[in-house]
């Protein structure tokens, strides 16, 4: 007895996984688009393929990101590899990307701007700026070797030129000034339950553990030495941390200091620019 697509989406429903991640899946592993399944789904499944289907759907039943299993993730326009060394990145992190673009296309910015995305995992940042300013000199750093490999991949593969550079935020650039400082660091509270739900993500990217807030200070603390004078700093956070971001960039001499939301409509990213001497 052949299994048929309607059956296939079934059983993947029947474990609890998403309509549309269960049709992604299938396409992938059918080879299909996603539009055949929805015109064929009394068409049968190719026994090749269940086997390595419901291994996926098992596997995205128990919280493993979609983008790990399909391998990429679209981001800001560009398709990206997304690997387990990697955070799966958030479409509201688009939102950062948007921020800095803005700033980019101030008058007050060169068109060469020097930008650093600090902690850059898949590249998504870095990359999507490079995309849409490619006037801009993008440098991007990570902690992680691992993480580098797959960014690096991802420029090479979307042709983007961003430079390199392994370390702890400001330590990978020694003595480099910026005009635009972005960064999507790790903020989850140490001993928050959602931590549970994000497992399967390296725990580096989501959590510097205590109150969530160490990557920040660290970032917000080497800023005003590595940014030229007014030059932005652009952080995403985690909802509830707005006012103590706010907090740090004030207490670092920034001013122009401001909170945006996210796509859920919560705040999500805070910025400043340092002041100009
Ligand atoms: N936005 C992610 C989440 O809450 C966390 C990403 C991060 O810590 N930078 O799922």
């Amino acid at each position: 007895m052949s299994t048929t697509v309607r059956e296939a989406l079934a059983a993947a429903r029947a474990q609890g996984v998403d309509r549309l991640d269960a049709q992604l899946l299938l396409a992938f592993h059918l080879h299909r688009p996603r539009a055949w399944l929805i015109a064929h789904d009394d068409q049968p499944v190719a026994a090749a393929s269940i086997s390595p289907y419901a291994a996926d759907i098992a596997r995205r039943a128990d919280g493993v990101p979609l983008a790990y299993l399909l391998g990429e993730r679209e981001f800001h326009g560009l398709r990206l590899q997304v690997t387990r060394d990697v955070l799966d990145p958030r479409p509201d992190t688009e939102t950062l990307v948007d921020w800095a673009l803005e700033r980019l296309a101030a008058p007050s910015m060169p068109p060469t701007a020097e930008v650093v995305d600090l902690g850059t995992g898949s590249g998504a940042i870095a990359l999507a700026i490079a995309h849409r300013h490619p006037t801009a000199r993008v440098t991007a750093t990570d902690l992680s070797p691992k993480a580098l490999a797959v960014a690096q991949d991802n420029a090479q593969r979307l042709g983007l030129a961003v430079q390199w550079a392994e370390g702890a935020w400001w330590s990978a650039l020694p003595g480099r000034r910026f005009h635009l400082a972005v960064s999507n660091p790790p903020y989850i509270r140490g001993d928050d339950p959602h931590l549970a739900a994000l497992r399967h993500e390296p725990l580096l990217a989501l959590t510097p553990g205590g109150d969530g807030l160490d990557a920040l200070r660290a970032i917000v603390g080497g800023a005003p030495e590595a940014l030229r004078p007014g030059g932005w700093l652009l952080l995403e956070h985690g909802w509830d941390q707005a006012d103590a971001v706010q907090a740090l960039l004030r207490g670092h001499g920034f001013d122009d200091v401001q909170t945006r939301a996210d796509l859920a409509g919560r705040p999500r990213c805070t910025g400043g620019r340092r002041a100009a001497v």
